[in-house]
This record gives structure tokens, sequence and C-alpha cells, in this order.
């Protein structure tokens, strides 16, 4: 890999490589941020002898477990599924579920030990977990997607509660799947636990905004970005990856500010138009239909669709990776530098590689990490627990300012934090150090458990 981790911190580095052989992910995910901490150390030796980095590395519980289900045919399938429960210094484990075929315990650890520092950095108290299963949702019925999911449940409720663990949802997990794991969660325990679980419908115990929240709060972080280099959304040409939840409301909050999103894509290839997206049939495609990205060209025919192409080749100002890991390389990076791009923040979870991010760092392009710039998310989830917590139901304006608010402190967090530690910008630095610091500080005060 092209980046430096720290001489003092290659020992755990390669203890943890060692420890947890074949979990390229994880790795990732664990070199991204030692590469940040090695600072840390010099600043706060105490943490070195407590342990800190080696414990926050090491999950608290992994649960795997058999997921057998039967489709319309009446055939039987057996799924793996896995929660991987990394760290409660700071509150209940919290963290989405994804179902995806590429799921595996690597990429469970990685979104965990992310999810980590995320929360943290929300400044809510919530701990860091993630989970999902191999199951492939794609081409599914409602009700197999129904008997998956209480399957998956069948297993998980026991692991859960509102004050233990609180999933969510993530990839192929969206409202529909969530109402299927709290109906069979409630059956199962015979309680209307709502803080259990977030993501949910409004009718039974939802929060206005949750839907939004994770494009919203990518948007505000971006804002927050352009405006440290004294500009803003208005007249940019943005480009967004997929165009699953994180992206659909990323556009809409885009657009809202004045930018022009002219490429969004899902795992087919990318739609473009220069003169910019039709927003509300992309959402008819993706919501209401579970269509293919593609089809938009049908309506739409002055828009151009690529099969297989690399969204990053579409000039733009802004660049917002929205779809799933490791989606922008090097040579992509590199591409978005030339053409003038001058922000770029994660919506997905790593969707950037390490040797993308430095051509950012090198080329002076303000790059926005994922668990600063996508935590809006887990932000909104805190706040859905709150108002169950409270029998209460906020307004959509009262909880997308609550949103902002926390995007915009999240950002001056990691501003600040960057420049104290000698790496003006540097928002990597800031969001890992920042978050890491204060899940430490709570690991040790809570003694060695
Ligand atoms: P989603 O609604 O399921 O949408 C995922 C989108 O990404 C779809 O357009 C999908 O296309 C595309 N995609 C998935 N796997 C892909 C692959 N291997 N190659 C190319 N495209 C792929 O999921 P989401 O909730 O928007 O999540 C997207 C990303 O944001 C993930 O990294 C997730 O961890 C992260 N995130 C989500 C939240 C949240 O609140 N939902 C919060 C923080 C971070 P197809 O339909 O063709 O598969």
């Amino acid at each position: 890999m092209l980046l430096h981790v720290d001489e003092s911190l290659e020992g755990i580095y390669n203890d943890i490589l060692r420890r947890n052989q074949g979990e390229p992910e994880f790795h990732q995910a664990v070199f991204e941020v030692l590469g940040s901490l090695g600072p840390v150390l010099v600043k706060h030796p105490e943490l070195r002898e407590h342990k800190a980095i080696e414990r926050i590395c090491e999950p608290e519980r992994q649960i795997i477990f058999r997921v057998p289900w039967q489709d319309d045919r009446g055939i039987v399938h057996i799924n793996r599924g896995f929660r991987v429960e990394f760290n409660s210094a700071l509150g209940p484990y919290k963290g989405g579920l994804r179902f995806h075929p590429s799921v595996n315990l690597s990429v469970i650890k990685f979104l965990g030990f992310e999810q980590i520092f995320k929360n943290a950095l929300t400044g809510m108290p919530i701990g860091g977990a993630k989970g999902g299963s191999d199951f492939n949702p794609k081409g599914r019925s409602d009700s197999e997607i129904m008997r998956f999911c209480q399957s998956f449940m069948t297993e998980l409720y026991r692991h859960l509660g509102e004050y233990t663990d609180v999933p969510a949802g993530d990839i192929g997990v969206g409202m529909r799947e969530i109402g299927y794991l709290f109906g069979q969660y409630k059956r199962i325990t015979n309680k209307y636990e709502s803080g259990v679980l977030t993501g949910k419908g409004l009718d039974w115990g939802g929060a206005l905004v949750r839907r939004e929240a994770t494009g919203y709060g990518l948007v505000f972080f971006v804002q927050e970005m352009l405006k440290a280099r004294g500009e803003g959304f208005d007249g940019k040409t943005c480009v967004v990856s997929g165009s699953g939840n994180v992206a659909i409301y990323t556009m809409e909050k885009i657009q809202s500010l004045g930018g022009t999103v002219v490429a969004c894509s899902d795992s087919g290839g990318y739609i473009y138009d220069e003169d910019g997206l039709d927003l509300d049939r992309v959402k008819q495609i993706k919501e209401i239909e579970r269509g293919r990205i593609s089809e938009y060209v049908e309506t739409h025919g002055r828009a151009r669709y690529i099969p297989g192409g690399r969204i990053w080749d579409v000039p733009c100002q802004v660049a917002l990776p929205c779809a799933t890991q490791n989606e922008l390389n090097g040579r992509d990076a590199q591409t978005l530098v030339r053409n003038g791009c001058i922000a770029v923040a994660e919506g997905a979870n790593m969707p950037t590689t390490p040797e993308a991010i430095k051509v950012f760092h090198d080329g002076g392009v303000a790059f926005g990490p994922g668990k600063a710039a996508n935590a809006g998310g887990v932000a909104t989830s805190a706040l859905e627990m709150q108002q169950n917590a409270s029998r209460d139901a906020w307004t959509f304006e009262y909880t997308e300012q609550r949103l902002a608010e926390i995007m915009t402190g999240i950002h001056e967090r990691c501003y600040e934090t960057a420049k104290e530690f000698g790496t003006p910008g540097n928002y990597v630095n800031g969001a890992n150090i920042a978050g890491f610091i204060k899940v430490a500080r709570a690991m040790v005060a809570l003694g060695l458990i």
C-alpha cells in the first residue's frame, strides 16, 4: 500500500494482519486509522500503556449464525448471518445490517470498525457494530424477503435490545426489511420495544428525516468543506455514484442548494445528462419499481447510459461516491483531479482506495472520509432512539435542523483536530484522531473490560 503506518504502530498492525488472516477489507480499514494515530500516542502516552489501539481493534463479540429459509417454490436455502459487536464504550452497539452476496466476516468487521469512530464523532452515546448476511435480495419476492428476515431475526433477537444492540439498515436493507425484522422481534419477545431497531416506518415508531439523513448529512458536510474554501454548491457540477438510499437523498439536497447532478449509477453502469438528471424519474425507477438505472434513458432520450463504465470519467467539481467499498481507485482519482474536481466526500463506507486518497491529498482536493461525511444516518438513528424513548415525534424541520447542526459539529471537530495535530485540512486525520481519543478515553475510564 502507498500510505504510511507510523513505525511505532507497525508491530500492532502486523499483529492484526496475523490474527485476522484473509480479511483484506478489515485490514484496509485498520490501516487507514493507524496511519493517523502515531502523533496521538506521542501526545497521550498513557493510551499506549492501556493498549487502547490493540483493544479498539479487537471486537468485543462476533456472532456468526445459520439462516435457513425456503423460497416460493419450497426450495431450501442456507445463508450465513453476522453481527460484530465491536465496541460499546460510548453506548449500546449501533450499526446497520447489510444483505448482499459479497458479505463476509471481513466486510462486516471493516464496517463495524469504521462505525466505532463514526458514532463517536456524532457526539451521541452510541457504540459501534455492524451485521448482515450473504443473502441476495435481488429478484426475490416480497414473501421470500419476509421469510428470510424472520429466520435471520429468530437467531439475532437474543443479542439485541434497546440498551444492548440496535441495528439499522444498510445495502439491501431498507424500511421494508426493517419492518419484517421488527415484526419478528416483537413476536418472539412479546414486547413493542421501538428502540431496538432504527429506520422504522413513520406509522410504527420511525422518525422523519431518517430516510433522507445520510444523503442530506453528506451534503451538509460537503457544504462546510466548501465553505472552508470560500465556495458553495450553487452552480457546481456534481457526480454521485449509486442510486440507492444514500445516493438519492444526496442528489435531492444538492439540487435544492443549486448544484447540478449530471451522473449516477447502479452496479450495471451509469447514466449521464450534462443538463442534470431528473431525480423524480430516478426515484420512480429505484424506490417504486425496484428497476435498473438503464431504464432511465427509455424516457429521457437526451441522457446516455454507459454500461459497466467508470462514472468518475465524467467531469465534475464535486464527486460523491455513494455505492460501495473500493469503487473509486487511484486512476479514477487522477482523472477527477485532471478534470478540475475540488471536493470528494464518501457517502458510502470506504469507497475510496488508499491510493486514491493519496492522489486527492497530493492534488489539493478537499477529501471527506465516510466516518465523518456519512455519519448523518446514524446520528439521525440516535435521534429516532431519543424520540422512541420519550414516546415523542418531532417535525421534519426540527429534525433536519438537528441533523444540520450535528454535521456542522462533526466538520468542526475534524477540521480543528487536523489542525491541532499538525495536518490542517486533512479530514482523514481529523476524523480518525478525534473519534479515537473519545472512545479510548471512555474505554480507559471503564476499566480493563
Ligand atoms: P442501497 O440503498 O442498497 O443502494 C446501494 C447502491 O449501490 C445501489 O445503487 C447499488 O446498485 C449500488 N451498489 C451496491 N453494491 C455495488 C457494487 N458492488 N458495485 C457497484 N454498485 C453497487 O444502499 P445504501 O443504504 O444507499 O448504502 C450505500 C453505501 O452507503 C454503503 O456503503 C453503505 O454502507 C453506506 N451507508 C449507508 C447508510 C444508510 O443510512 N443507508 C449510512 C452510512 C453509510 P445495485 O442496485 O445495482 O446493486
